[in-house]
């Protein structure tokens, strides 16, 4: 590749990068707006056989300390409309782009099929990753496909919805998480989809009001409050979301556990029970609790909030003793959702 040789900064604070507002540097730190410099800039962390950490919004991610390799912003941009055809049409959205900005660009264009994923923070490059989801919605349910570098193969390629292993806050990146680099997305959207509103809280938001009336930007709106009046905004206390994903449990291993415990918060499926993860913590006693740095939230036990001046050794600690809380009370294992790094810290604290 000829062009401009590649100078990543050095010895970069990403305090100001991350929403839990951990304190951490980056050995060498850049950004990549298109592919020549994202793959520049991965050329020379192989030539020296540094690791590299892709970063979006940084909102799903604990730094315990620092990052001894080369961390780069991806941040390819764009949107533009294709297929448009009978009231359907594909979102292509560059990798860089503000997820929650293109659902209000998708919803005020008209399109339903992104508006229960309002206010989620990042960007859209992150947003495959852990395939994510609120209210009864998953990406996966409008993605079409992702383009991606891959790493491994040195090449650009698409891979397909179902080719990405989508789960529940799972797929394929994350089950591989060095080798794609997400460049951009295509979501298929439609004028006539179905809303879906069967989340009690946006139920109760909509209650009384006539249902067929209202548009994908009404129920972003409502999601916007709900969010709002729950969940902390991360500029006045950070956090990074969940801290645990939801157990799945089996069908039998629930009905022992109801057993013991009848009033336990699950949704139950076909095959599995979804374990409501903050219920678990909250009846461990850690709703609200502090620690000097780190606690819990108020509202909502799942979230582990930074109130200043802590290190992510604090808040790993916190969150070990309530995984082994939630162990030793209901024999369940709590899984952390967010990615820790460094390595040594997430093998320290056995997450
Ligand atoms: P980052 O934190 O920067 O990165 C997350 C992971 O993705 C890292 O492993 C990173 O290396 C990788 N990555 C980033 N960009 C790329 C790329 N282009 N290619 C390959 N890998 C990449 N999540 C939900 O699912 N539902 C929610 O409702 C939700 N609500 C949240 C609310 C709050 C207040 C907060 C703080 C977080 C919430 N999250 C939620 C979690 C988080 O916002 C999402 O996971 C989001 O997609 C992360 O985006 P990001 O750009 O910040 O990713
Ligand atoms: P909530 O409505 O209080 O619900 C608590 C938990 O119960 C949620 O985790 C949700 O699972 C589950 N749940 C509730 N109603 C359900 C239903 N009808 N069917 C299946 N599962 C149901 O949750 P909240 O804290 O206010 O969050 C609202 C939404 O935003 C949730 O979907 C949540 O996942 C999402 N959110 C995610 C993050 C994150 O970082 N991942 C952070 C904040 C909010 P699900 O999580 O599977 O939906």
């Amino acid at each position: 590749m000829t062009g401009k040789p590649f100078e990543p900064a050095a010895n970069v604070s990403l305090q100001s990068r991350n929403t839990l507002r951990l304190p951490a540097e980056a050995a060498w730190y850049a950004r990549a707006g298109d592919v020549t410099e994202l793959r520049r800039a991965l050329d020379w962390a192989d030539r020296q056989d540094l690791p590299v950490l892709l970063l979006g919004g940084g909102s799903n991610l604990v730094l315990a300390g620092d990052f001894p390799g080369l961390v780069l912003r991806v941040s390819l941009g764009g949107r533009c409309w294709s297929g448009v055809d009978n009231g359907s049409a594909i979102l292509e959205v560059g990798a860089g782009e503000n997820w929650h900005e293109t659902v209000m660009y998708s919803v005020r264009s008209g399109y339903r099929g992104l508006e229960n994923l309002a206010l989620i923070p990042g960007t859209v490059g992150a947003a495959p990753i852990q395939n994510i989801g609120a209210y009864g919605v998953e990406l996966s349910h409008a993605l079409v496909d992702v383009s991606v570098w891959d790493r491994e193969q040195g090449a650009e390629r698409v891979l397909t919805c179902e080719e990405c292993a989508f789960g529940y806050r799972d797929s394929l990146f994350k089950r591989q998480p060095e080798r794609y680099v997400v460049l951009k997305v295509r979501l298929r959207l439609s004028k006539r989809a179905p809303l879906r509103l069967g989340y009690r809280d946006l139920e109760e938001f909509f209650d009384g009001q006539a249902i067929d009336a209202l548009t994908a930007e009404d129920v972003a709106q409502a999601v916007i409050q709900v969010r709002s009046r729950k969940l902390p905004d991360p500029d006045f206390l950070p956090n990074a979301g969940s801290f645990f994903k939801n157990p799945v449990v089996s069908l039998a291993q629930f009905e022992s556990l109801q057993q013991r415990f009848p009033d336990i918060v699950a949704y139950v499926g076909q095959d599995s029970a979804k374990l409501a993860a903050g219920w678990l913590i909250d009846q461990c006693g850690w709703k609200g609790h502090r620690d000097a740095h780190v606690g819990v939230h108020n509202r909502q036990a799942l979230v582990l909030v930074h109130h200043g001046d802590g290190q992510g050794g604090e808040l790993l600690g916190l969150a070990s003793r309530i995984r082994d809380d939630v162990q030793a009370r209901y024999s369940v294992a709590l899984e952390v959702e967010p990615r820790i790094f460094p390595v040594s810290m997430r093998e320290e604290f056995r997450f």
